[in-house]
């Protein structure tokens, strides 16, 4: 159905709304048996990497695009270190509307800026970084006409809300921990809301700590100062001066979580443990909650027995560069059985 159809009831949806849909939303939140039993807790993913263009945005986005049109817009712009675009350009060629996306050039995975391209948006490489083409992007907006769909607009962060409304719905409760990866840090803000909007309304009877985790090379919100170069292998969370810090820092507080970060090592490490032992491939950045886990183990921190919940926020399928680089080539063989069976009693 869709978010808005949803949970328009729960959104600043009107009558005069577009009701468009890619029925982005509706997740699944799967349990991992094998890790929760590694770390001792139960734990959950919300695998939003199932949404229409294989990132959480889309639920954002569905409401953004939406409310463009409704105020008039007749043209979207965003700048995005992949996922945004992707998500602009699908909900931009359903709505029938042009799209321009700013990306850092060279630090765009592979796949997201296929899914650009193919939705048809005017694509657009900034030779600078993520904070830099915001920038840019924000003061293009103000241009007649132009409607920006960057979590500075207010709808994206309410359609992400619908994530956290998700998750009491099918666990009866709000989990004890939510992680999840912080880059521009709208996210975590929108999932803060979602959980206290739900809690007013006494669908749950509690608001989780939430835990957001960053990547070390670019974790502004941990240090507590801008990061004027980010780097780290996480693309997505690529981002030194997250527009949403107040929120997110408002979140933490309220909830006596925390900021943590991780090296993209261990990022990275988390993707293939992850894989390997969840059966779920997700890109980088949403790997950054579980090695946040990890480290917590590691430095026993992490009570036994709670329920976390961690939000996979993007396909691994987007990133296979990084991935790729990290595990090794096939066994090439020749097509006999012989050397089959031989390979196979290794
Ligand atoms: C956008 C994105 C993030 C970061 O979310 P913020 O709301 O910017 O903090 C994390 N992971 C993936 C895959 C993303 O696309």
């Amino acid at each position: 159905m869709g978010v808005i159809k949803n949970y328009g009831h729960l959104l600043p949806v009107t009558e005069k709304t577009p009701q468009i849909t890619l029925e982005e939303g509706n997740t699944p939140l799967i349990y991992y048996p094998t890790i929760s039993h590694d770390l001792g807790i139960n734990l959950y993913g919300k695998l939003e990497m199932c949404n229409p263009t294989g990132s959480f945005k889309d639920r954002g986005m569905v409401l953004a695009v939406a409310k463009a049109i409704e105020e008039g817009a007749r043209a979207l712009i965003c700048a995005s270190t992949g996922n945004t675009s992707a998500s602009a350009a699908a909900f931009a060629a359903t709505a029938g509307v042009p799209c321009f996306v700013l990306l850092p050039a060279g630090h765009v995975a592979m796949g997201k800026l296929a899914q650009a391209l193919m939705y048809g948006a005017k694509v657009i490489a900034v030779r600078g970084n993520f904070d830099k083409a915001l920038e840019m992007a924000r003061k293009a907006a103000e241009n007649d006409g132009y409607a920006i769909v960057n979590s500075v607009n207010p709808y994206r962060l309410w359609g992400q809300r619908t994530g956290a409304f998700e998750i009491v719905d099918r666990l009866g409760d709000a989990p004890d921990w939510h992680a999840l990866p912080v880059g521009n840090a709208g996210n975590i803000s929108a999932y803060f809301a979602g959980f206290c909007q739900y809690k007013e309304i006494k669908k749950s009877t509690k608001i989780p700590r939430m835990m957001g985790f960053q990547a070390e090379g670019a974790a502004p919100l941990v240090t507590n100062k801008p990061c004027p170069n980010p780097e780290t292998v996480a693309t997505a969370i690529r981002i030194g001066n997250p527009v949403s810090a107040h929120l997110a820092r408002e979140a933490v507080e309220k909830t006596n979580g925390e900021f943590n970060s991780v090296t993209d090592e261990e990022i990275l490490a988390a993707q293939r443990y992850l894989a390997s032992k969840g059966g779920i491939f997700a890109e980088p950045a949403s790997c950054a909650p579980l090695a946040g886990l990890c480290k917590l183990k590691r430095e026993g921190r992490l009570p036994s027995g709670i329920t976390v919940t961690m939000v996979q926020t993007g396909n691994g399928l987007k990133d296979p560069d990084t991935a790729l680089k990290q595990v090794g080539k096939p066994i090439e063989i020749g097509d006999t059985l012989d050397e089959l069976l031989a390979v196979m009693k290794g």
